[in-house]
């Protein structure tokens, strides 16, 4: 009886982390730029900005408006 209890416990668990990780895996795959398709026109238009990542400092910034963060080797 208790073994049952904790069997269907367990199952419930393992679809509520499942759905929980399924989630955040889209996500992820929403914000990264230059994932596995880019080229996806149909994601809300104009919402979404290229971000370039500064090789220097590692700071994420919108291409159109990318600046020196003061570092001598930033790019920008
Ligand atoms: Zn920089």
């Amino acid at each position: 009886m208790f073994g049952k209890f904790l069997l269907t416990v367990t199952v419930i668990a393992i679809i509520w982390f499942g759905y929980k990780y399924l989630g955040r895996m889209a996500e992820l795959r929403q914000r990264k730029p230059g994932g596995p398709r880019p080229e996806t026109p149909a994601q809300d238009a104009g919402a979404a900005e290229i971000m370039v990542e500064c090789k220097s400092c590692g700071t994420w910034q919108p291409a159109r408006s990318a600046k020196a963060c003061g570092r001598n080797d930033c790019p920008y």
